[in-house]
């Protein structure tokens, strides 16, 4: 394992009724005047808005809105939220709905306390130094962003799309009530399981020595998802099927599963660089990416794939050499995919080639990418060709 120091400090509220019990004792922690910040307006058409409000206005508690963060929030919004709450005087951001609108939430958070352009955190040529204090209420289970400090903002003008984060954009609070994803459209619940599902593969493919325990409880939250995907998809109101999945997104990201190694995220980079130009689900993205790195990935290093397809997929590998078995893995993993019936192929979204070369270049622009194995920007290249 490699030395590390854990501290994750968000409190986290699991379950039904725990809004109506604890949101506004979380709030008054930080003062009285929010920023709710939400998206395209589904947490209005689902009754989750009327509830917020009520229960802001019986608490006292003042605010003021900033809606229509984009799914794959941009950074014009951003700019939008720290100039409401500087000159609103705003104590909290409370973001209430998917990843998009935690990730945004997070940016203005750092935007507000940061003496600059936000975006040069993101461009690693400046870190934050504080941030407005967040607390959260999810509406999507995908990215963790809940319970995590990380998030990812597009910046639409030069199209790069850019991960950031700090200590102080971990959520103070965070409200998982798997009820309030029950409306979640099918499309995005399923890109939903594709990134969760990746955060879990990111992780599973590290470079680090002596990690059996992180191995097993990687590969029990992968599959918890693949047991529990085809549930979620057919009985959206099923709610043990949503609540476990919402779990395991929020410990496929936190910390947890991962303390003393170091993921993979080459996947997540590439995907970056395709929905920055083409604006496509973050999970359409990964699901067609990563059959393709598992392929090139393989051919040199085997060994996490071979016990990708025992230990997950329960291949029996009496007879079998690593390459075959890490072959067999990779098949169970596009079989997954293709039952949950997500694109296979960058075509599916109508992305040719014409901008491959592009976005290879940008995806190693801090360097090679991947830990499991280096990635320059040949190899990025070669993925992206077999994933036309
Ligand atoms: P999202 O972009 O937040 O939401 C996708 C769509 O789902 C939106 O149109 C949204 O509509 C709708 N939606 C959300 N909750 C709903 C509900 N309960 N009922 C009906 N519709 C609902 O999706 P996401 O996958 O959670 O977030 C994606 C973003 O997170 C990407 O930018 C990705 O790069 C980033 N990401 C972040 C992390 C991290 O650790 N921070 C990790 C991975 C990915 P409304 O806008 O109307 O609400
Ligand atoms: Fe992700």
């Amino acid at each position: 394992m490699n030395p590390f120091r854990f501290q994750n400090p968000t409190a986290l509220y699991y379950g039904k009724g725990q809004l109506e019990q604890h949101l506004v004792e979380e709030i008054r922690k930080y003062g009285n005047k929010v920023l709710l910040l939400y998206g395209g307006g589904s947490i209005k058409r689902f009754g989750l808005y009327d509830k917020v409000i009520h229960l802001l206005r019986e608490g006292s508690i003042e605010w003021v809105e900033l809606a229509g963060v984009e799914p794959n929030p941009r950074l014009t919004t951003v700019h939008k939220g720290i100039d409401l709450c500087k000159t609103e005087g705003v104590h909290l951001i409370l973001a209430v709905g998917g990843g998009s609108v935690l990730d945004c939430a997070k940016a203005i958070a750092m935007g507000v306390k940061f003496d600059g352009e936000v975006y040069d955190i993101y461009q690693r040529k400046a870190v934050a130094k504080d941030a407005l204090p967040i607390g959260t209420i999810l509406t999507l289970a995908a990215t963790g962003s809940e319970m995590n400090s990380g998030g990812v903002i597009t910046n639409w003008e030069t199209k790069e799309k850019l991960g950031g984060g700090s200590p102080y954009t971990f959520p103070k609070f965070s409200f998982c009530d798997a009820e309030n994803t029950f409306t979640v459209p099918r499309d995005q619940t399923i890109y939903g399981i594709c990134d969760m599902l990746a955060h879990c593969y990111e992780h599973y493919f590290h470079p680090t020595e002596n990690a059996p325990l992180q191995r097993r409880l990687i590969e029990s939250v992968i599959k918890t998802i693949i047991e529990n995907a085809r549930k979620v998809i057919d009985e959206p109101t099923n709610y043990e099927a949503r609540e476990t999945i919402m779990y395991c997104s929020t410990m496929a990201l936190n910390g947890m599963i991962s303390m003393g190694i170091e993921g993979d995220w080459a996947n997540h980079a590439m995907e970056h660089e395709i929905s920055a130009i083409y604006d496509i689900p973050h999970g359409g993205g990964l699901a067609i990416l990563f059959p393709h790195w598992m392929d090139f990935v393989s051919q040199e290093k085997p060994e996490r794939f071979a016990d990708l397809a025992v230990h997950v997929f329960g291949i029996n590998p009496a007879g079998k050499s690593t390459s075959q078995l890490a072959a067999e893995g990779i098949e169970k993993v596009r079989e997954f995919y293709r039952s949950i019936e997500v694109p296979q192929r960058l075509a599916d979204y109508q992305i040719g080639s014409e901008n491959l070369e592009r976005m290879a270049e940008q995806s190693v622009r801090f360097g090679e990418i991947g830990k499991y194995r280096k990635l320059n920007k040949n190899d990025v290249l070669r993925i992206l060709q077999a994933a036309l």
